[in-house]
């Protein structure tokens, strides 16, 4: 469905008791002059600002806890040809926002990551506002509200950011940067990391892969879903866990995706029948069979 005709539609839904309760006057408001932003500049089809392309190393460098991003990988994301994504990584070096080495790849500059957080920022809070308020799948939140960012000025952001209470995270659990910078604290794991008969509880997806989202959406595993890992073979193979008393395979390339927080004494050990199943069978001595 088209998204512009799917806003308006989710505009006359009544908001739910789960979303911003906010006064309804002023949703409709925001959402009119996000409306209104996205025809005047017919932004579907502009081509990626050097903001986008700032967040977007700024990103890169997040999820893989590497400094220096490709081109290739800026070109992937932003959907643009890699001879594109090296001129404007060029551009944005010669600017003094991005240290640029041909065949490494790119940094941010200390003014380049400051510039690039106010963008992650707007990114993270819109992406919020698609999710909560206008009801958006998470799997197309980040591609509209990287098409959005473009248009927002910062008294609408602000104005969003109070309307949704200052949130924390994106709806896919990354940290949103505050005006100072400064971003709020969590300490996650990847689940490939937790060994089994731990309880979890999902709190970030690395990466915005669409694919991947439907995918967890299917599983019914989204921010703040707990389970129990029942087995992680240090040899490799897909993870076994238990997800609201289901047993589900995750393969690696996923669960390493996947950050959680460890949550040992979470009532879902306690429930979870495939857990007292392994250990009733490995007390008696036999195979388990997860
Ligand atoms: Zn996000």
């Amino acid at each position: 469905m088209d998204w512009r005709r799917e806003m308006v539609e989710n505009l006359l839904t009544p908001v739910g008791d789960n979303k911003v309760s906010n006064s309804r006057d002023s949703s409709i408001h925001i959402v009119t002059d996000l409306y209104q932003t996205c025809i005047n500049r017919k932004a579907i089809v502009r081509p990626p600002t050097i903001d986008n392309y700032l967040r977007v190393v700024y990103e890169a460098g997040e999820e893989v806890g590497l400094e220096m991003v490709t081109t290739g990988l800026v070109a992937k994301r932003l959907n643009v040809a890699q001879s594109t994504a090296t001129v404007a990584i060029q551009r944005l070096a010669r600017e003094g926002m991005l240290s640029y080495e041909a065949y490494y790849g790119a940094k941010l500059t200390n003014a380049g990551r400051k510039r690039a957080q106010q963008t992650v920022r707007k990114h993270r809070i819109l992406e919020s506002f698609l999710t909560r308020v206008l009801n958006l799948n998470w799997a197309e939140t980040h591609a509209q509200a990287q098409f959005l960012e473009q248009g927002v000025c910062p008294w609408l952001l602000e104005r969003i950011d109070e309307f949704l209470d200052h949130p924390s995270h994106c709806p896919h659990g990354d940290p949103i940067p505050q005006l100072d910078g400064s971003l709020p604290a969590s300490e996650t794991m990847a689940l490939t990391e937790c060994r089994e008969g731990v309880g979890f509880v999902l709190c970030r997806v690395l990466g915005h892969n669409p694919n991947l989202l439907r995918y967890l959406n299917e599983m019914r595993l989204g921010i703040g879903a707990k389970g129990v890992v029942l087995a992680n073979a240090s040899e490799g193979g897909p993870m076994v866990v238990c997800l609201s008393g289901q047993r589900r395979e995750i393969c690696r390339q996923v669960a390493c995706k996947l950050m959680i927080q460890s949550i040992d004494t979470a009532s879902e050990i306690k429930q979870c029948a495939h857990l007292k199943k392994a250990k009733k069978t490995r007390k008696a001595g036999k195979q388990v069979a997860l």
